[in-house]
């Protein structure tokens, strides 16, 4: 094989020009200690690599794709819409389609903006939120993530619920001076945090998939909404991983509960890059040109985006068994896997919540970052590399969700015995 031509002789052109070689940290596998595997295409629930291999993918473009790789029933109609043209700048048909779709299946979000990614939904919502109380606090949790506007680069100071510090140099101290930080899963560091008396709003990832999956537990959403509502702030729900992936409407649906602000990504644009903003009408009308909150984008609602999005969620309309099907698998996978761990001693476990999963090698329970952060980090490699050798690329993080994708269904149980095996060799 032409050495330039492999994975390895890609990387290190694309070192050459671009920072880590990637246009996007996790994906240069340094935490794995890796070449990135360079993809030529995918199908279903494959990737094939320049190298030659054929991967079985539970990446799925980190958590966009639910049914599988290039499904034609999202390709199709972005192509058809492609040939019509790739962008207007002005109205089309087709961003009112998806936004009625959208708040169809998700009764909080009742009018909603489209951005192009889940970074300027997420600061966009704390825009209004901002905007609506008149007060400067946000309220954030330790493991969340929410694409990397300033105000949530923000690492958890000396004690937690005190206000926090940069996360990343070129973060003005003063951006994030705003930002206070609770744990997950602890309703007294979030009293804690609003006892400034200035919360704007409270952001939270209702299942937390960005520090590996953490459940949130049986109370705890309810208590945000409560302390949001005792303290007339705003509960926004980032949902850009959740939204259409733990159920058709979201975690708010699977765990009954009513934020203010959704932010939603990933799946809502089928694969394509797209995102959003939405919630109740009297808080969107906030936004220009109905209101004064300014919030724009040369390339929001994209066609091609938008038809690829309205193809997959009328998909997942017309087959509410999906979801079903993800669960069993899910469960299936779970079980595997916990009977892996306990067959190889050493500590660990799964947690899952529907399609998302994370094998946390070392603790027993995460409940926060706490937690996750105590994982070995050194067997994870070893399991990645395992797994990796057997023909499964994982998200090379230890504090990442596995998606499934309707598309792994005829794979995933051979995939589970492979996974378990990897567990076993770690
Ligand atoms: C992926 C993600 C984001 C960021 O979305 P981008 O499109 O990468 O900017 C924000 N919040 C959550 C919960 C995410 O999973």
């Amino acid at each position: 094989m032409n050495e330039s031509a492999t994975s390895a002789g890609w990387y290190q052109r694309a070192t050459a020009v671009m920072p880590g070689g990637v246009n996007s940290p996790v994906r240069a596998f340094k935490s794995v200690g890796r070449t990135p595997p360079f993809v030529v295409s995918a199908a279903g629930a494959h990737m094939e690599t320049v190298d030659g291999e054929t991967l079985v993918d539970f990446i799925s473009s980190w958590g966009a794709l639910i049914l599988g790789h290039a499904r034609p029933e999202i390709i199709d109609e972005l192509v058809a819409a492609a040939r019509r043209g790739t962008s207007f700048g002005v109205p089309t048909s087709g961003e009112v389609e998806l936004a009625e779709l959208v708040v169809s299946l998700i009764p909080s979000v009742e009018v909603l903006r489209m951005v192009n990614s889940g970074t300027e939904a997420t600061a966009s919502a704390i825009r209004i939120a901002r905007a609506a109380t008149g007060r400067p606090g946000i309220i954030k949790f330790e493991g969340c993530y929410h694409g990397h506007a300033d105000p949530f680069l923000v690492k958890a100071g000396s004690g937690l619920a005190t206000f926090g510090e940069p996360d990343s140099p070129g973060v003005p101290a003063a951006t994030v001076a705003d930002t206070r930080v609770a744990r997950f899963n602890d309703l007294e560091t979030v009293e804690k945090a609003f006892g400034a008396g200035d919360v704007a709003g409270l952001i939270v990832e209702p299942v937390a998939g960005n520090m590996g999956v953490v459940p949130p537990e049986p109370g705890f959403l309810e208590g945000l909404r409560d302390l949001c509502d005792r303290h007339e702030a705003l509960l926004i729900f980032d949902e850009v991983m959740t939204g259409f992936r733990v159920a058709l409407g979201g975690a708010q649906e699977r765990y009954g509960i009513t934020p203010d602000l959704t932010t939603l990504g990933k799946i809502v644009a089928g694969g394509a890059p797209a995102a959003a903003y939405g919630g109740r009408e009297d808080l969107m009308r906030m936004v220009a040109p109905d209101g004064p909150v300014y919030q724009a984008g040369t390339l929001a609602g994209n066609p091609i985006a938008v038809a690829a999005g309205i193809a997959c969620l009328r998909y997942l309309v017309e087959h509410p068994e999906l979801y079903d099907t993800l669960e069993d698998m899910g469960g299936r996978l779970e079980a595997r896997l916990t009977a892996a761990l306990e067959a190889a001693g050493g500590g660990g476990c799964v947690q899952r919540v529907g399609s998302m999963l994370t094998v946390f090698l070392g603790p027993d329970v995460v409940r926060s970052w706490e937690d996750a952060a105590k994982l070995d980090r050194e067997r994870f490699s070893r399991y990645y590399a395992a797994a990796f050798d057997a023909g499964i690329v994982l998200p090379p993080s230890p504090f990442e969700a596995m998606f499934l994708m309707e598309d792994h269904g005829p794979v995933i149980d051979e995939a589970a015995e492979t996974l378990a095996a990897a567990i076993g060799a770690a």
